[in-house]
């Protein structure tokens, strides 16, 4: 999959640091499980190794516990959000705050082993400043989210002009270029997969069976899917508004030839009275193409206003363990 870059493209890990990047909501009983692996995979790849774990506004004992091991474990950074802001909120708090000149983000319950680290290392190592995972197996994911997963891919790629390889997620390993690239997009609504894209860069995949959720319970649900699905359209397309000029333009040419056909009608035979049916027809598709375009304006304008009012995309109530000199957001 992975093409040989160039020799003087070439980097080394010796003295290098990456930092992990945690979005952590409720995580509780995974954590023993997460940071073990994470000491048995990331620990022997002769790195500096910073972790940061961002606590976005868990209602469990997730925060507690990761304190305790701050005090145990230097390597160990929290970012407590002030309330639950999402996973891409997180995320953005995260990459703000990370230092390393090498950054990968990780879900904490495991669907991004941890192993696969040093594999995206040596590609890293190769030159290319993103290598991504590619869920080469979702036979843990449900059907449902499958199928819905690969009909957004389709529907995401056909609208958007930068398309985003399907089955990744946000398991990758980005150069710190990458991630200053990153630091520049202002905008609120963080559609990461699609940003990741967006910016550009050498990048590779590597494929990856992805595990199920080792203990816990996902924080996803399907009207949060949902919303999600139209957070990445509407910010990577403008079709579904311009399409209507389409339709709106198609239906009218019908209209013309209708009536020119009705007024011929009424000219040759005379008047018509009957016409219930056709007219029903008319006002009632016209009237619901006329509901979806407005729809889609209100999903536009709607994210306008988000984006106008400018508020930060996260905020953060307390940060532990980060040496003072990172510390100067
Ligand atoms: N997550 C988060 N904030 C949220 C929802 C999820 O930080 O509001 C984190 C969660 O703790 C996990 C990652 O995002 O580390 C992926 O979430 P999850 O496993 O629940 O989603 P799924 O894998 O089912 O898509
Ligand atoms: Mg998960």
């Amino acid at each position: 999959m992975a093409e040989m870059l160039p020799l003087e493209n070439r980097r080394h890990r010796a003295g290098k640091t990456l930092s992990l990047i945690i979005p952590m909501h409720n995580e509780t009983p995974v954590l023993d499980a997460l940071f073990s692996r994470i000491d048995n995979a990331v620990s022997p790849l002769g790195l500096d190794l910073e972790i940061i774990c961002v606590d976005d506004g868990s209602r469990d004992d997730t925060l507690a516990n990761l304190e305790r091991r701050a005090l145990a474990d230097p390597r160990v950074r929290i970012l407590s959000l002030s309330r639950n802001f999402g996973k891409e909120a997180a995320l953005t708090a995260g990459l703000d705050a990370a230092a390393g000149d090498m950054v990968v983000p990780l879900d904490a319950d495991l669907q991004d082993p941890p192993e696969l680290i040093g594999e995206f290392l040596t590609l890293w190592e190769q030159g290319y400043e993103v290598v991504y995972g590619v869920r080469a197996d979702r036979s843990s994911d449900t059907t449902g989210k499958r199928l819905s997963a690969n009909a957004f891919y389709t529907v995401f790629n056909f609208l958007s002009d930068r398309p985003i390889p399907a089955s990744t997620g946000d398991f990758r390993l980005m150069d710190r270029v990458v991630v200053e690239a990153l630091k520049q997009l202002p905008e609120r609504n963080r559609f990461m997969k699609g940003l990741f894209a967006w910016v550009g860069f050498r990048q590779v995949g590597v494929p990856y069976a992805r595990p199920e959720r080792a203990a816990g319970e996902t924080s996803w649900r399907y009207h949060k899917l949902w919303r999600f699905a139209l957070d990445g359209v509407t910010a990577f397309s403008t079709m579904p508004l311009r399409v209507w000029t389409g339709i709106g333009l198609f239906a009218a040419g019908l209209a013309l030839v209708y009536a020119l056909f009705i007024i011929a009608r009424v000219l040759l035979i005379g008047r018509d009275i009957p016409g219930y049916a056709s007219l029903m027809v008319v006002l009632l598709f016209g009237t619901a193409a006329q509901l979806i375009a407005l729809g889609v304006l209100g999903e536009y304008v709607g994210r306008m206003y988000e984006e106008v009012k400018a508020r930060p995309i996260y905020m953060i109530q307390k940060k532990i363990g980060f040496p003072p000199a990172t510390d100067g957001r």
